[in-house]
C-alpha cells in the first residue's frame, strides 16, 4: 500500500493485524467504520451501512448474505492509520456463524471485543473468545453505547472478569454515561478528553485534553460530573488490576476502553493505545520450529477459502496470511501439501471497502489468491523452505447434524462433488455410515445457517436440489483407539457410529450423559473433541 521504499523490517513493525468478535449488534460494524473514518478511508461515516441495505457491501459476497443483510463469510480490510498498516479480520458475530469465523481468528495477532454496555458479556462473545484464549493472543475490550444508558462501568468490569474468566484493566474510563456520556479518561496519561458532538459520529469528533485536575473541566463537564470522575479514580486504583503489558501480551489481562461507536466518544483515544500496546506480527510456529517474519523467505498459510465470489467466472479464492518474507506479485512458491510449484499472478487485498489487485504485501497482511481448485484450509506456501509447514488449524466439533441426500439420483455425481467441495471449504463437515454409500450423507456444522448455505449453494452452483432430515445429535467425539483391537463398543440406543472423511471413527451423541456413558462402561476409551 505505502508509496514509501520502506525495508522489510519497518513493514513489519508498522503492521497490525486483528480480529474483531462481538455478538451481533454490539457495533461491530459501527466501530469497524469509524476506524476507516480515523484513518482516511472513508470520508463520512454511514457508508458501509448504507452499502450493506443497498445489497452490495463489499462483504457480502453471496446472495444469501444480501437477503439477510448479515455477513455470512467473514472479511478482512486493509486501512492506514498513523504510519500504521492496520489489517482487520471481521468474523461474522451472528448466531448462526460456521466454522469459518473461528478460523479467521487463527490469522489475526490479537482480537478486538466489543461489548454493547447494555448488555454485558453476552453469548457469541464468549464462543470466540474462548478460541482467543486458546491462541493466547492479546485481547482489547471496547464497552460500547456509553451514550446509552447502560451498566454502571464497575459491574462491567465484574461481568468480564466472572464470565470470561480473565482479570480485566481499564485503561480508559468514561465520564459520566447516557446523555451524559461527555469523554474518557486516560489513566495512563492521567489525562481527561473531552469531546464535542459536532456532527453526530459523521465526521472525526472534536476534542478538548487536560489534566484532571484542570480547572476548565469544572465548568465543561460541571462539578457533579468532575466529582463522580475524581471518586471513581479513587476507586480504580484499589478495585481494578494493574497494567501489565507482558500479562496483556499473553492474554492473560485485557486492557479495558469505553466509548461510543456512534458519536465517535472514545474511539481514536482506543484505537492509539491499541496500536500503541498491541505487537506486530511475531514468529508464528511451524514443524521447523518459530519461523521470523523478518527473513527473506516469504512464506504463509491459508486459513480460509471462498468459492464462486463472482457467480460468473464461478472463481475461488483462498484467503493466506503472510507470515513471513516479502511478497511480490507473480511469485512463484512452492505449495507444500501438494509438492507443486504455483506462480500467484493475481493477488488481491481488500483495502477499504475495495478488492484490489496488489504488487507486494507483507507479513501481517491477507493476500487473496486464485485458487484453480487446488487449496485446502491449513496449506502452506513457501518460497524457499519447501518442507515448511505452519501449524494444523484444528477443526471445530460441529454441534447441528442433518441427513442430506440427492432428491434426484441422476444428479448424484453433482451432489458429491458439490459436497466434497464445500467440505475442502471447511464449511461444512461431511460423515457417513460404515457402508454406507455417498447417495446419502450426515453432514455436521458449526452454525445452523450453514445447511441453509449448502441447500442454497448446492442449489446455485451445481443445480442440485437436496433433502434434507435433522438429527438429534449435539456433539461429535472422534475416537483415538484402534476400534479393531478394541471391541465392540458398549454405547447407549441413541449414539451413532459413523466415519469422517478420512474413514476415522467418529461418534455422533445427544447428551454428555451419553459421553459420561461411553467413557464408563468402555474402559481405556480414548475420545477427542477436534480430529487433530
Ligand atoms: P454489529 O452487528 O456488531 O456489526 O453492530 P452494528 O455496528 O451493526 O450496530 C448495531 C446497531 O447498534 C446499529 O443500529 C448501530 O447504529 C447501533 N450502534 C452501534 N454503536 C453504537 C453506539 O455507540 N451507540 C448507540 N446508541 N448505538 C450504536
Amino acid at each position: 500500500m505505502t508509496e514509501q521504499n520502506l525495508s522489510l523490517t519497518d513493514e513489519i513493525k508498522r503492521r497490525r493485524t486483528f480480529a474483531i468478535i462481538s455478538h451481533p449488534d454490539a457495533g461491530k460494524t459501527t466501530l469497524t467504520e469509524k476506524f476507516l473514518l480515523y484513518g482516511g478511508a472513508i470520508r463520512e461515516a454511514g457508508s458501509v451501512k448504507s452499502r450493506r441495505s443497498q445489497k452490495h457491501a463489499v462483504s457480502d459476497w453471496m446472495e444469501i448474505e444480501k437477503q439477510r443483510g448479515i455477513s455470512v463469510a467473514s472479511s478482512v480490510l486493509q486501512f492506514e492509520y498513523n504510519n500504521f498498516c492496520i489489517n482487520i479480520l471481521d468474523t461474522p458475530g451472528h448466531q448462526d456463524f460456521s466454522e469459518d469465523t473461528y478460523r479467521t481468528l487463527m490469522a489475526a495477532d490479537s482480537a478486538v471485543m466489543v461489548i454493547d454496555s447494555a448488555k454485558g458479556v453476552e453469548d457469541q462473545t464468549k464462543k470466540l473468545f474462548q478460541v482467543c484464549k486458546m491462541r493466547g493472543i492479546p485481547i482489547f475490550t471496547f464497552i460500547n453505547k456509553m451514550d446509552r444508558k447502560g451498566k454502571d462501568p464497575f459491574e462491567l468490569l465484574e461481568d468480564i472478569e466472572n464470565v470470561l474468566g480473565i482479570r480485566s484493566c481499564p485503561v480508559n474510563w468514561p465520564i459520566g454515561s447516557g446523555k451524559e456520556f461527555k469523554g474518557v479518561f486516560n489513566r495512563h496519561k492521567n489525562q481527561i478528553e473531552v469531546f464535542d458532538d459536532g456532527n453526530h459520529g459523521q465526521d472525526i469528533a472534536k476534542s478538548i485534553t487536560g489534566e484532571v485536575s484542570d480547572e476548565k473541566f469544572n465548568t465543561l463537564l460541571g462539578d457533579a460530573l468532575h466529582e463522580q470522575l475524581l471518586n471513581d479514580i479513587e476507586l480504580l486504583d484499589i478495585a481494578g488490576d494493574n497494567f501489565d503489558l507482558d500479562a496483556i501480551l499473553n492474554g492473560e489481562l485485557t486492557p479495558v476502553f469505553f466509548g461510543s461507536a456512534l458519536t465517535n466518544f472514545g474511539v481514536e483515544p482506543f484505537l492509539e493505545s491499541f496500536l500503541e500496546i498491541t505487537s506486530p506480527p511475531s514468529p508464528r510456529s511451524s514443524n521447523l520450529g518459530d519461523i521470523d517474519p523478518n527473513t527473506n523467505n516469504f512464506s504463509g498459510f491459508i486459513f480460509k477459502i471462498q468459492a464462486n465470489m463472482d457467480k460468473n467466472h464461478r472463481d475461488r479464492i483462498a484467503f493466506l496470511r503472510i507470515c513471513s518474507g516479502k511478497f511480490e506479485k507473480g511469485m512463484t512458491v512452492t505449495h507444500v501439501q501438494r509438492n507443486k510449484k504455483v506462480k500467484l499472478s493475481q493477488p488481491q487485498q481488500f483495502v477499504a471497502q475495495d478488492r484490489v489487485i496488489i504488487d507486494s504485501a507483507y507479513p501481517g497482511d491477507i493476500i487473496g489468491i486464485h485458487d484453480p481448485g487446488i487449496f485446502n484450509i491449513g496449506d502452506t506456501l513457501s518460497e524457499k523452505q519447501s518442507n515448511l509447514q505452519y501449524t494444523n488449524i484444528p477443526q471445530f466439533a460441529p454441534e447441528h447434524f442433518m441427513r442430506v441426500s440427492t432428491k434426484n439420483a441422476l444428479k448424484r455425481k453433482q451432489f458429491v462433488k458439490g459436497i466434497t467441495q464445500l467440505s475442502e471449504e471447511g464449511a461444512i463437515q461431511v460423515y457417513r455410515q460404515p457402508n454406507g454409500g455417498m447417495e446419502e450423507l450426515i453432514i455436521g456444522v458449526v452454525g445452523v445457517l450453514q445447511f441453509e448455505v449448502l441447500e442454497y449453494r448446492l442449489k446455485q452452483e451445481y443445480n442440485v436440489d437436496i433433502l434434507m432430515n435433522p438429527l438429534p445429535y449435539r456433539y461429535v467425539r472422534w475416537i483415538e483407539n484402534d476400534l479393531s483391537k478394541f471391541g465392540k463398543l458398549s454405547m447407549t440406543m441413541d449414539t451413532l457410529l459413523v466415519e469422517d472423511k478420512n474413514s476415522n471413527p467418529v461418534l455422533l451423541l445427544q447428551n454428555e450423559w451419553s459421553i459420561r456413558h461411553l467413557l464408563e462402561r468402555n474402559e481405556g476409551l480414548v475420545l477427542k473433541e477436534t480430529s487433530l
